[in-house]
C-alpha cells in the first residue's frame, strides 16, 4: 500500500500518540482535543476496493483512488475512518455544533455537575459589526473605545449571572433550574465522535466564510491540527474538490459563454457593465439579486471580470 508513512517520518502509533490528549486551545478558554481514531487513508482505499475490485491497484496508486473517491463523492469508504474529540467551547458556538445530526454525543451535565465556571470574554477590538450584505454575518470591528465599553459591560454581566446561578446552588435550588439564566457565552464540554466523511461535511460547511468566527476558529482547528496529520491523503484531497472547489451553475455557465463570444476578441477580464449586459434573464429585472452577486464574485476570482466590479 502506498499509505505507508515515507521512511524517516513518525509512526502511525507515534502520531497518534503525540495527538491524543493534546488540547489544542481555541477562543479564550476553549479546546479540542483527539481521544480516538479508528482507521486511516488506507482504510478509506480498503474499503473502496471492495467496491470497485483488484482492478483498481493496476490503474490507480491510494492517493488517486481517494482522490478520484472525494471528487466524485463516492462517500461511503470514507464512513469507514472514525474520529472521536473531546471539546471544550461556548454554548452558543455549541448549539451550531450540534446540528450536525450524524455524530454521536455526550456533553457534561450541568443537570448533575456545577455548570463551568468559564464564560467566553470578548477583547475590546474583537465586537465585530453587523454585515450590511449578509444578514447572517459580520463584517469589521466597533472602535476600540466603544469595544472597551462591551467588554467591560461583558464582564460585569459574567460576575452576576454566576453570582445570581451560585445564591440560587446556595439556597438549595435544584442545579437544573438554578442554571436557567447562565449566558450562552458559558462553557460546556462534550465527547463528540464522528466518521470522517461526515466529519469533512461538517469541516466544509464550518470553515467557510460564511461560517461565524468562532466556530470556523474549530473547525479550523479540528481540520488542520487533527485530520490533516491523521488522514493526508483525504486532506489534501477535500482542500482540492471541497474547500478550494467552485460550483458553477446553469446560470452561472451561461453568463460565462455569452462573456466569452462577447468579449473573447475584445478580452478579458471583462468590465463590470459588459458582466451586467451578459447577466443571465432573470436576474436582469431585479435591483438586488443575491445569485447574480455570488456569480460575479466567482468570474472575479476566475479572472473573468475586473476586480473593481465589486466597488461599481
Ligand atoms: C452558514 C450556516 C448558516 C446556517 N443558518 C441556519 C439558520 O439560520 N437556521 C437553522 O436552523 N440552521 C442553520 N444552519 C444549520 C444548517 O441548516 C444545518 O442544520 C447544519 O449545517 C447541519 O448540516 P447537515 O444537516 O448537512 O449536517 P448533518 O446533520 O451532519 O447531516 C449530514 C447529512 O446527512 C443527511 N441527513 C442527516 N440527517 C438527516 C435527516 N433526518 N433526513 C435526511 N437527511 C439527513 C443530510 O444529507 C445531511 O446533509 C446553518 C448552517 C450554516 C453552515
Amino acid at each position: 500500500m502506498t499509505t505507508s508513512p515515507p521512511a524517516g517520518s513518525p509512526s502511525r502509533s507515534d502520531l497518534i500518540g503525540a495527538l491524543r490528549w493534546k488540547k489544542f486551545p481555541v477562543l479564550d478558554d476553549g479546546f479540542v482535543t483527539l481521544v480516538d481514531v479508528m482507521g486511516d487513508d488506507a482504510a478509506i482505499v480498503q474499503a473502496a476496493r471492495v467496491s470497485y475490485g483488484e482492478g483498481t491497484r493496476q490503474v490507480s496508486d491510494d492517493r488517486q483512488l481517494i482522490r478520484y473517491l472525494l471528487r466524485h463523492a463516492h462517500t461511503t469508504p470514507f464512513e469507514m475512518a472514525e474520529v472521536k474529540f473531546l471539546i471544550r467551547v461556548p454554548m452558543d458556538c455549541w448549539r451550531q455544533w450540534i446540528r450536525h445530526r450524524t455524530a454521536n454525543v455526550n456533553e457534561y451535565s450541568t443537570r448533575y455537575s456545577l455548570a463551568i465556571d468559564s464564560m467566553q470574554s470578548t477583547e475590546a477590538d474583537a465586537w465585530r459589526t453587523q454585515a450590511t450584505s449578509n444578514r447572517q454575518g459580520s463584517d469589521g470591528r466597533l472602535p476600540r473605545e466603544a469595544g472597551s465599553q462591551l467588554t467591560h459591560a461583558e464582564t460585569e454581566l459574567h460576575h452576576r449571572a454566576r453570582a445570581v446561578y451560585q445564591q440560587r446552588l446556595e439556597a438549595g435550588v435544584a442545579r437544573e433550574q438554578a442554571r436557567k439564566d447562565l449566558p450562552l457565552s458559558t462553557y460546556t464540554e462534550a465527547y463528540w465522535k464522528v466518521d470522517l466523511h461526515n466529519l469533512l461535511h461538517f469541516l466544509a460547511l464550518r470553515m467557510d466564510s460564511h461560517a461565524q468566527e468562532e466556530i470556523r476558529h474549530y473547525a479550523t482547528t479540528v481540520g488542520e491540527q487533527i485530520v490533516k496529520p491523521l488522514f493526508p491523503l483525504a486532506w489534501e484531497a477535500f482542500l482540492d474538490y471541497r474547500v478550494n472547489a467552485m460550483r458553477l451553475t446553469g446560470l452561472d455557465q451561461e453568463v460565462i459563454q455569452r462573456l466569452s463570444s462577447d468579449h473573447g476578441a475584445a478580452g478579458l477580464p471583462a468590465s463590470h457593465e459588459a458582466f451586467m449586459a451578459a447577466q443571465h434573464e432573470s436576474w436582469r429585472r431585479l435591483d438586488r439579486c443575491r445569485e447574480r452577486d455570488e456569480c460575479l464574485a466567482k468570474l472575479i476570482q476566475l479572472g473573468l471580470v475586473a476586480p473593481a466590479a465589486v466597488s461599481s
